[in-house]
């Protein structure tokens, strides 16, 4: 039996995490959930809204499955899912976007897939008030880290069968910084001659996606355009609630919806699962489970090409779980719900 750290999260995280307990267990896959909570409503209890016990957890089974975790703004404490990918070295965040069947968007065909650099850049939070009226925010880039989320993405593109690899920045005016990233990421693609490479400054990609998506494959970005480029592709292919992610290191690996806690729809049994059901495809795909992971991607695509049980965002009127229990169906046809 593999064990599998869950963490529901808040917000909308719990049910919709516990919409893809139910589609997984429902390919009779031999997961046993360790359920761990962080975020918010944890403080009181422990101190922190990242407890160490959730951190062993993962660390004792290398792989978890999160809903999404509420930030506050301003005050409060710093990002339970920035510090998750900082203690765990979770370096590589993967997002794959692609165009499913019966979902309303301009565009067809998108198959993207954002490779994001998960631990530095203006996401460590190095920042400070200078002065009253002065804040700054420091951004650190260093070559190690830019090498390996290059290598991880080369690799991934041999692995995938994919074609090419564009490097997202913006040396252009952060000629340190950027420039670093962007030299890091020229100097691997020499090692992968079988995959293209070439660059587009930030400003630029954003406008090539929206005028000639397919013009492009695997987007490989330092981490803060790249948590801006994944929400550009998700719009693309027809919004968050569709969207999976991984985020993943050289020992363990949290996969967890590109979206977040969308605390407006909390406790609504309203949005859409599919981001989180996806996410969990990538995971049973990284835990070697493909059959489990095949049957649940097919399961998920038909019911959302059908259109006849599907969310709000997708144009329907069904609730999570009324959507999940679909996905279910096409499981496993004969279960009775
Ligand atoms: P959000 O992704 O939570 O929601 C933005 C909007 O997208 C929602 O209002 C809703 O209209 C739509 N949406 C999101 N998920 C959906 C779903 N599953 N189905 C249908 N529609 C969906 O973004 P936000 O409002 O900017 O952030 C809310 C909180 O979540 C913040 O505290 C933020 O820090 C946090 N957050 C957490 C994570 C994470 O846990 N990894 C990621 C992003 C944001």
């Amino acid at each position: 039996m593999r064990k599998v750290t869950l963490i529901p999260g808040d917000g909308v995280g719990p049910e919709i995490t516990q919409a893809m307990r139910r589609v997984v267990e429902a390919t009779g896959v031999s997961i046993e959930w360790e359920v761990v909570q962080a975020g918010v409503n944890v403080m009181d209890e422990y101190g922190t809204p990242l407890p160490e016990h959730v951190l062993e957890s993962i660390r004792r089974n290398k792989v978890a499955i999160k809903g999404p975790i509420t930030t506050p703004v301003g005050t409060g404490f710093r990002s339970v899912n920035v510090a998750l990918r900082k203690e765990l070295d979770l370096y590589a965040c993967l997002r794959p976007a692609f165009s499913l069947k019966g979902v309303k968007s301009k565009y067809e065909d998108i198959d993207l897939v954002v490779v994001r650099e998960n631990t530095e850049d203006l996401y460590a939070g190095i920042e400070r008030m200078v002065d009253d009226d002065t804040a700054e925010s420091i951004k650190r880039i260093t070559r190690r880290a830019s090498e390996r989320i290059a290598k991880f993405a080369f690799d991934y593109t041999l692995k995938e069968g994919r074609r090419k690899v564009t490097a997202v920045h913006k040396a252009n005016i952060m000629k340190y910084s950027d420039g670093l990233f962007l030299e890091c990421a020229r100097k691997i693609s020499e090692e992968y001659p079988q995959a293209e490479f070439e660059d587009r400054i930030v400003d630029n990609m954003c406008m090539q996606l929206v005028q000639k998506p397919e013009a492009y494959d695997i987007l490989l970005c330092p981490n803060l355009y790249g948590d801006i480029i994944s929400d550009l592709c998700a719009g693309l292919v027809g919004g968050l609630g569709i969207v999976p992610g991984a985020n993943i290191g050289d020992e363990y690996a949290v996969f967890e919806p590109v979206h977040g806690s969308a605390p407006k729809y909390a406790g609504q049994n309203k949005v859409n699962p599919t981001a989180i059901i996806l996410s969990s495809v990538l995971m049973l795909r990284y835990i070697g489970e493909k059959e489990a992971a095949n049957k649940i991607f097919n399961a998920t695509a038909q019911v959302i090409k059908e259109g006849k049980t599907v969310t709000y965002d997708l144009g329907g009127t069904a609730t999570t779980s009324e959507m999940a229990d679909a996905i279910i169906q096409k499981i496993t046809p004969k279960r009775r719900l």
